[in-house]
């Protein structure tokens, strides 16, 4: 039937090397310079299931970003696993963006692109973790989404039932296309990119769009397209002190109860 999906990534920072990611105090800003990137892991879920899809239905993926110029790292990575075109939404009119701005930055994109049947989103990102943009970006397509997302079944072709995660269980919902859906990480085992995928990479099309570009109005994108705003970041100052215990291991493991048991701490 020829399915058009689009998948929306964040390039997060490595959660390995989140002990290096700064906080600008006074402007509000996660300092990510120098920090290793990767693509949000749920996102990655979210582009295999897009790709699986595409390989029982036919049809094209695309991974949409809104990132600095170094996004476009995590889209080539996208194209390496089997999307067919990426594209970067990159201007400084974009920066200081909150939840609402960078779902409306995806929204003009997306309308420009015309059709669509689906959308994959992560449930969340590992960084700021809203879990906000997809259902914002549904919203403003005025396309019914549903986030928690385990399961993925199509009854027929314009209709999917899907399972969603409870707190103490899980739903089935049905929707009709075209929707939006925010996977979680059991959905699947997303691919690793193959040396003839990597070469394959150049070859693929590769799109960098300005706020122009999309017909975003300068009012909904950015910092002056965000309804919130930092107003305080505070890092968490984490104190420690250190004893040694003497005598034997009998006597240290006494000696350290009774500290514990002094401290509060048990
Ligand atoms: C007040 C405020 C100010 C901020 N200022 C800045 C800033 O100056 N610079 C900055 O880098 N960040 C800034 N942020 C963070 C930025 O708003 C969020 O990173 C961004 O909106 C995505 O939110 P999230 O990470 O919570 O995504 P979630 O809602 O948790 O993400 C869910 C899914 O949406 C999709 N998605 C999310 N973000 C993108 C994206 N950018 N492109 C494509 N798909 C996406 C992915 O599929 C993702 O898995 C700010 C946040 C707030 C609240």
């Amino acid at each position: 039937m020829g399915l058009e999906i689009l998948v929306c990534i964040k390039q997060v920072p490595h959660p390995d090397h989140f002990s290096e990611i700064r906080l600008d105090v006074g402007s509000g800003h996660i300092i990510r310079e120098g920090v290793p990137a990767i693509i949000n892991p749920l996102d990655r879920n979210a582009l295999e299931e897009g790709l699986r899809v595409k390989e029982r239905f036919s049809g094209k993926v695309t991974v949409i970003s809104m990132g600095p110029p170094q996004a476009q790292k995590a889209l080539e990575e996208a194209l390496a696993m089997g999307a067919d075109r990426g594209i970067l939404l990159c201007d400084v009119a974009f920066a200081g963006a909150d939840t609402l701005a960078t779902a409306n930055t995806l929204f003009y994109a997306v309308r420009k692109l015309g059709k669509f049947d689906l959308i994959y989103c992560g449930n969340e990102t590992v960084d700021s973790g809203t879990a906000q943009v997809g259902p914002q970006l549904a919203e403003l397509l005025d396309i019914p989404q549903v986030s928690g997302v385990q399961e993925v079944a199509f009854v027929d072709e314009k209709t999917l039932e899907v399972r969603r995660a409870l707190e103490h269980g899980y739903m089935k919902v049905r929707l009709k296309l075209p929707a939006l859906l925010c996977v979680t990480r059991g959905i699947n085992r997303p691919r690793l990119p193959t040396v003839q995928s990597i070469m394959e990479v150049a070859q693929k099309e590769m799109i960098i769009w300005k706020a122009k570009d999309i017909g975003a109005p300068p009012e909904s994108i950015g910092l002056k397209g965000s309804p919130t705003c930092a107003a305080g970041v505070y890092e968490h100052k984490v104190g420690r002190r250190r004893e040694i215990m003497q005598g034997s291991t009998e006597e240290q493991v006494q000696r350290t109860v009774a500290r514990l048991k002094e401290l509060g701490a048990i």
